[in-house]
């Protein structure tokens, strides 16, 4: 037996849950559908650089296409010199765009 509220179960011969003081179920009604996942956005690193110039122009392409993307470990603007470089995440499902727009961008200089 059950308590339909706080789902408690309880041996034969109860008939109340002492909680909730309310009549105990045979079984349990089902539970309700879960919350549809909120949107989750994957990330890959499709680049990853030192040059502090190379990352604002990168910002500036992708910015202008409306692409979503961070730089993770983005060190610069710090007192020391970065140990890492700063890496570009992009949307998974951009990623191979966001490669070719790279391509270009790099044999164009
Ligand atoms: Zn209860």
């Amino acid at each position: 037996m059950y308590c339909p509220i706080c789902r408690t179960e309880y041996r034969r011969g109860f008939t109340q849950c002492a909680d909730c003081e309310v009549e105990l179920v045979p079984e349990l009604p089902p539970e309700p559908p879960p919350e549809p996942e909120p949107e989750y956005v994957k990330y890959e690193e499709v680049y990853a650089t030192y040059d502090k110039g190379e990352i604002a122009v990168i910002k500036s392409i992708l910015d202008s296409r409306n692409i979503m993307y961070y730089f993770a470990d983005e060190q610069f603007g710090s007192l020391y010199p970065s140990v890492q470089p700063a890496k570009l995440m992009v949307n998974k499902d951009q990623a191979d765009d966001v490669k070719e727009l790279l391509d270009d961008f790099k044999k164009g200089r």
